[in-house]
């Protein structure tokens, strides 16, 4: 077996499999009895074992909930959304459903793709569900900003990237990645700018769409492994993404005014109530139609892969209050788990828990602000407790939320 090979003048390292010398390879890794292996090899080794467990698992084999409990297990982790947790639970039933029963014969009906738009203002929960979804099915997840995607050949990163992300969440493993599920963020931010596209090329939007179709309906994609652009000559990982489930995401400002201006007489603002014949947000959003996304600027042929549309409601002061404490991962509960590690009881008081509700809803960034309030306020406390000695009880307060006083710090009572 090759080993060390007299070089001019000096033993020289050499890969046991190619017989590259240690300047020639990147990277050559010692195994025992100065047995050594070159990066390049490592690749090809890696290659071909995912083409094996590709070949082994063609199918989805993962016990596939049923939608309640998809749903049930959504509830533990998303406050409100009744309606879009329902409308997923079915949705990724379907999808898992069908991969696990590809049609054999083909003149089987085939199921289609059940790709799923979800339309509603920023901090509603639209990727934490996407989230959530991946978890419960155990599949790889992606996540990925619309805003940062072009079309080939312009700056920035091209759509094949996205499938990096899944391959890379899946730890290498192509056969898995191929039935993980994919989130796309801001995809409103690639609508189409204005009627007339045609003097100017629109880069980062209708191109980008354009681009995302093919990846979204299901074709074998060559990714390149490094990211970034693709360039001549680069090895490539081919991904199969016919049962990737791709979830899209956007707030979609002013659409509601597209919906309005088609199905009322005189279109609205925001948050406008149902009196006198006007609709309210839900209402006008539980009437959209296809064609109001598509004269918001989403070309027809994208929007025909995302038959599954969902929209998610602004969060009220309740569902806010909610998200604060109930949730399994609940911001308060992780503060109080690791607050106990230090002997310290946390109690913020109910009117202090509106106080933080009614700064998200000032802030306007939905539960999304919730975490950043509170872990501003939390700052000081977290500073100073552990130097107290001894069991505490701190008790935040309203005070402490909005005017930044000092929480009531108590001894502990400890009990029997
Ligand atoms: P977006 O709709 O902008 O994608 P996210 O899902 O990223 O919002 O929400 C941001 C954070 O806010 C989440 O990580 C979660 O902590 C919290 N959150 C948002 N919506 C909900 C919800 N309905 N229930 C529980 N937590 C939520």
């Amino acid at each position: 077996m090759a080993k060390l090979r007299n070089g001019p003048g000096a033993f020289e390292r050499v890969c046991s499999f190619c017989g590259k010398s240690g300047d020639m390879a990147r990277r050559l890794i010692a195994g025992p009895n100065d047995i050594f292996i070159c990066d390049e090899c490592v690749d090809v080794c890696r290659k071909i074992l995912s083409e094996e467990s590709r070949d082994l698992s063609t199918q989805f084999t993962g016990d596939i909930p049923t939608p309640r409990e998809i749903k049930s297990y959504l509830d533990q982790f998303i406050i409100g959304q009744e309606n879009a947790k329902k409308v997923l639970s079915v949705a990724v039933y379907n999808h898992y459903k069908r991969i696990a029963n590809p049609s054999k014969e083909p003149e089987e009906v085939e199921i289609e793709k059940s790709n799923v738009l979800l339309i509603g203002p920023t901090g509603t929960g639209k990727t934490l569900l996407a989230k959530i979804l991946a978890k419960k099915l155990k599949v790889p997840f992606a996540l990925v900003d619309a805003t940062t995607l072009t079309e080939a050949g312009y700056v920035g990163e091209d759509v094949e990237n996205i499938l990096l992300k899944l391959i890379q969440s899946a730890g290498g493993n192509i056969a898995a990645a191929e039935r993980g599920i994919v989130y796309i963020d801001e995809i409103d931010k690639i609508s189409r700018k204005g009627e007339n596209v045609s003097i100017t090329r629109d880069v980062s939007g209708e191109g980008v769409q354009q681009a995302l179709l093919k990846i979204i309906e299901g074709t074998v994609a060559s990714v390149p492994p490094q990211g970034g652009r693709k360039h001549p000559n680069q090895e490539m990982i081919r991904i199969d993404t016919t049962n990737i489930l791709f979830i899209c995401g956007g707030a979609f400002v002013g659409l509601d005014k597209y919906i309005a201006r088609r199905v009322v007489q005189h279109p609205l603002g925001f948050g406008a109530n149902t009196s006198g014949g006007e609709k309210s947000m839900k209402e006008l959003f539980d009437a959209m139609h296809p064609d109001d996304l598509i004269q918001y600027g989403m070309i027809p042929e994208f929007i025909g892969r995302l038959p599954i549309t969902v929209s998610l409601e602004e969060l009220k002061r309740e569902e806010l209050r909610r998200i604060i404490t109930e949730p399994r991962n609940a911001i308060v509960r992780q503060f109080q788990a690791s607050m106990a590690i230090d002997d310290v009881k946390l109690e913020f008081t109910e009117a202090a828990i509106d106080a933080i509700a009614d700064m998200a809803i000032k802030q306007k960034t939905g539960a999304r602000g919730l975490r950043a309030i509170v872990e501003k306020l939390m700052t000081d406390i977290m500073f100073d407790i552990p130097s107290i000695k001894g069991g505490k009880h701190v008790v935040i307060t309203q005070n402490t939320v909005e005017k930044a006083e000092p929480p009531e710090i108590l001894t502990l009572q400890k009990s029997a």
